[in-house]
């Protein structure tokens, strides 16, 4: 069998193996990595497509469906692709570009089948378009940190791009050189050797972005609290003690508001453990919507949750917590039916010899006073100099 159409075989077995591999062993994914199985699967039909219209008879009905199936194939799976690459960059919203050319292509390829210059230029164009447009996607700055993965993709994006950019140039203005897909000529063989290369470099490029995301879904599912979404005190106290230190260093004001539910074993008494969720979960919600985004919401403990705000002094911190009260007092009975309060503790950094153990306990001394006298208040320093009565 000659060589083009041997290396094209075993590069469209090997894609329809990772595909049914992939689809086989990953289980149950995400959105990206349906993405990507999609575009791996559809790349692979569309191969298969297109050794099949080699059987048919040149020109014959069969080819010209065959064929146009096998572009559709193609460039429908390269778009998919490009959504997959997107979701694992950060970017929820994907470009329409490359699927709106994966259509305009396969249609103009299907109704100008008879012209072979055409069909051949048109396509080879087309696609070498959309794969410039996957492969700039992929250079924009991510909104996630990514690895280096992505540059694996670029450059099989690349190989792809200049191999089929020269087979639409040479099909579209060196016909006579170019008879079809499984000449011997050196384009074609540079083509389908490419086209082996580039499969496993894009099925490694694949697996290191699928496992990068999975690695970070485990790490936010380690740092934060499943009901609330808050970090857990762990995480949060790794960012605490660097943003104490980051304060002491450029002499910043610093608060920390630490707060308890007042009366929330009732609240799961009365309404049920479930309304006790929701209730925990408004209140990140309220604690995250009131404050700054260099706020860090914390859940200490059962219904005890703390907030360090960089850069803020005692008086900015009770704005804070008096903006919370009000949140609360208007979201607890609109969305549960119930009021919902708490004690509160506030505690200032004071000096280089300062730290969050220390910040932590006073705000809990504060906390544990403002329960003493009555619940629903809020204590900072100022309170413990002013001799607050402690009962
Ligand atoms: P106080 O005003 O003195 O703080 O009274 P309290 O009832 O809020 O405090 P107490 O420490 O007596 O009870 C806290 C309750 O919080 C007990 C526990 O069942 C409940 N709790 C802790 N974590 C969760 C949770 O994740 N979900 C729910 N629904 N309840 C929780
Ligand atoms: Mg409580
Ligand atoms: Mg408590």
């Amino acid at each position: 069998m000659q060589i083009v159409a041997s290396l094209l075989i075993a590069m469209t077995l090997n894609l329809l193996t990772i595909a049914a591999a992939l689809l086989a062993v990953m289980g149950k994914v995400n959105l990206a990595a349906r993405r990507a199985q999609l575009g791996i699967g559809l790349q692979a039909i569309g191969w298969v497509c297109l050794l099949l219209s080699g059987v048919a008879g040149a020109g014959s009905l069969g080819d010209r469906l065959l064929s146009t199936l096998a572009m559709a194939g193609i460039a429908a799976g390269l778009a998919y692709s490009a959504m997959a690459f997107d979701l694992w960059c950060g970017r929820s919203a994907s470009s329409r570009a490359p699927a709106v050319i994966a259509a305009v292509m396969t249609a103009g390829y299907g109704i100008g089948f008879q012209h072979y210059a055409f069909r051949v230029g048109w396509a080879n164009g087309l696609l070498a378009l959309q794969l410039a447009l996957v492969a700039w996607t992929l250079c924009r700055q991510p909104l996630t940190p990514v690895g280096r993965w992505r540059w694996l993709l670029v450059i099989s994006l690349l190989v792809q791009l200049l191999v089929t950019a020269s087979r639409g140039v040479l099909g579209a203005f060196y016909t006579a050189q170019f008879p079809n897909f499984f000449a011997p000529h050196p384009a074609n063989i540079l083509f389908a050797l490419a086209a082996n290369v580039t499969v496993v470099m894009s099925l490694a490029g694949i697996l290191l972005a699928y496992r990068e995301e999975a690695a970070r879904e485990l790490e936010r599912l380690a740092n934060t609290d499943g009901i609330t979404g808050a970090l857990n005190r762990r995480a949060w106290s790794a960012q605490a003690v660097a943003i104490v230190a980051d304060s002491q260093r450029l002499q910043q004001p610093l608060c920390v508001l630490l707060l308890d539910l007042d009366h929330f074993k009732d609240i799961n008494e009365a309404q049920g453990h479930e309304t006790g969720d929701k209730a925990l979960k408004l209140l990140v919600q309220g604690m995250q919507s009131v404050g700054g985004e260099r706020n860090v919401v914390c859940r200490y403990g059962g219904e005890e949750f703390c907030v360090l705000k960089r850069g803020a002094d005692p008086a900015a911190m009770r704005a804070y917590d008096q903006r919370l009260r009000d949140w609360l007092a208007a979201a607890g009975p609109r969305e549960l039916g119930i009021p919902l309060h708490y004690s509160a503790g506030i505690a200032t950094l004071l000096d280089q010899r300062d730290s969050l153990d220390a910040m932590l306990r006073r705000a809990d001394s504060l906390l544990y006073s403002a329960k003493m006298l009555g619940r629903n208040i809020t204590l900072d320093d100022a309170a413990l100099e002013s001799g607050v009565e402690f009962k």
